[in-house]
């Protein structure tokens, strides 16, 4: 066997790509995954002549491995990485191996738990608009290491908590604190946990280097004061407050000052297709970012203007005799459902459902009292979520079927009602993916709407 083998443990997106930039360095690897590699994922490693194996982990090769490069998606617990832990054997992220192949280029790195995506789309197209030569990657479903490969001047990444948690000393020039909310908390032991692994993007920093966090986020706000910030250069956003510096809503419109200066008027928030507060803590951090960048106006403006609404995310589906069907299948926490209640007016048929990661809904209490007639909920176990609203919401049904669950709210409506699925919780239960379970959930809207209009087609 050649000397210094790297073990790549995953053979998803981030894996592949890590193993493609070992490759192309000349380094000795070896991708192992104990599930099933997808087709064109193994088309890539042989293709590129990557050796590899599926279905189970070959110990003896993986405890002979000089450094192990982890996928996210594999827990810190498994007994796998316990035994590499035991052995010694370095484990790093896919993020900093790919960042250790790149010379100069600007960092800009994205986490929340919620608006991540969101987020790291504007602030990527603001950027590209402005003639930038900019890549995307990280949780966004684009690994790095890939993008490292293109050597761009600058990147954009959307970092998720896990990816925070395989991180030793992973430093960014930007970096962005959008919110804290009660998520995972099936995989952390609690939030002060969680809080941690989110604020390991603020802590690695240089003096010069810039942190841009949410103001009106308790959490944000309480970490700020534990937690030791590498920079010296930290901007606030806030819808609530308007600052001494940094960006915030006045009169809707969105203003940022600098220290010491005027404020400058950037854009009417009305004027944004991106609706909710919830996107306009997203489009406040972008903005930030934009400017620090010295990006033209110009530019700002017009990617904020034709900034479509992204799919699965409080997506207008289809309306039918009045009542408009809306798919925001990526609300995987109580927080983002919250959002999704608060931007909607009329009374709601609410689907909720999925797997729990440990929700708290008291947060909603108010919201689903006020706005929602009746709870469908859509998912496996179900006890839990219906002895929190039964005391507040006469009509709840249950049911592990999605078209049933749509048909199911299409019933219980009249003109004027929105039907909002926004589950609360993972879609593990009962589809692949938040993407799968959307698109499900469109194809039944779709059906329904040819059945009530088929005199027209
Ligand atoms: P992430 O990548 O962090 O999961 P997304 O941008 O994909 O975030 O949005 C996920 C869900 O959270 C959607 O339901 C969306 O409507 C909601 N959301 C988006 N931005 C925010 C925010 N800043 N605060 C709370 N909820 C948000």
């Amino acid at each position: 066997m050649k000397k210094n083998l790297i073990v790549i443990l995953g053979g998803g997106e981030s894996g592949v790509g890590a193993a493609l930039l070992a490759k192309k360095m000349g380094l000795n690897i070896f991708v192992s995954d104990s599930g099933i590699i997808l087709q064109r994922n193994k088309r890539i490693l042989i293709e590129n002549r990557i050796p590899f194996e599926e279905k189970g982990h070959t110990n003896s090769l993986i405890f002979k491995a000089k450094k192990v490069i982890k996928s996210p998606g594999i827990s810190r617990n498994n007994s796998l990485i316990k035994k590499i832990n035991l052995f010694g054997i370095p484990i790093i992220s896919e993020l900093e191996f790919g960042k250790t192949y790149l010379n100069n280029s600007y960092i800009i790195s994205i986490t929340g738990s919620n608006g991540k995506t969101t987020t790291t789309s504007i602030v990527y197209k603001i950027l590209k608009k402005a003639g930038l030569h900019v890549g995307i990657a990280g949780n966004i479903g684009r690994s790095f290491s890939k993008e490292v490969l293109k050597k761009k001047d600058i990147y954009v990444l959307e970092i998720s908590s896990f990816q925070l948690d395989d991180c030793l000393k992973f430093r960014s020039n930007i970096s962005v604190l959008l919110n804290i909310q009660r998520d995972h908390l099936n995989r952390y032991n609690n939030i002060e946990d969680y809080t941690y692994s989110k604020f390991k993007i603020a802590i690695h920093k240089n003096k010069e280097d810039i942190l841009i966090y949410n103001h009106d986020d308790p959490i944000i706000r309480k970490g700020l004061k534990k937690y030791q910030i590498g920079s010296n250069n930290c901007i606030p956003f806030s819808i609530n407050e308007e600052l001494y510096i940094g960006a915030y809503i006045k009169y809707n419109n969105i203003f940022i000052r600098h220290k010491g200066h005027q404020e400058i008027c950037f854009l009417n928030i009305e004027k944004i297709p991106l609706k909710g507060d919830h996107n306009i803590y997203n489009i406040l951090a972008s903005v930030l970012i934009s400017e620090i960048l010295n990006i033209n106006k110009k530019f700002i403006k017009q990617t904020l203007l034709y900034f479509p609404i992204l799919e699965h995310r409080m997506e207008k589906v289809l309306n039918i005799n009045g009542v408009e069907f809306i798919n925001d299948s990526k609300a995987t926490n109580v927080n983002a459902v919250f959002y999704a209640l608060k931007s909607l007016s009329s009374p709601i048929i609410w689907i909720a459902g999925g797997k729990d990661k440990g929700n708290d809904y008291r947060e909603i209490f108010y919201l689903v009292k006020k706005k929602v007639k009746a709870i469908i909920f859509l998912g496996k176990k179900n006890k839990k979520f219906i002895n929190c609203f039964q005391n507040i919401i006469s009509i709840i049904r249950e049911t592990e079927n999605i078209k049933k669950a749509v048909r199911m709210a299409y019933i219980l409506s009249i003109p004027g009602d929105n039907i909002l699925f926004s589950p609360s919780g993972s879609s593990f239960d009962l589809f692949k993916d938040y993407k799968e379970r959307g698109m499900k959930f469109k194809k039944e809207v779709r059906k329904l709407f040819y059945e009530k209009n088929r005199y027209f087609f």
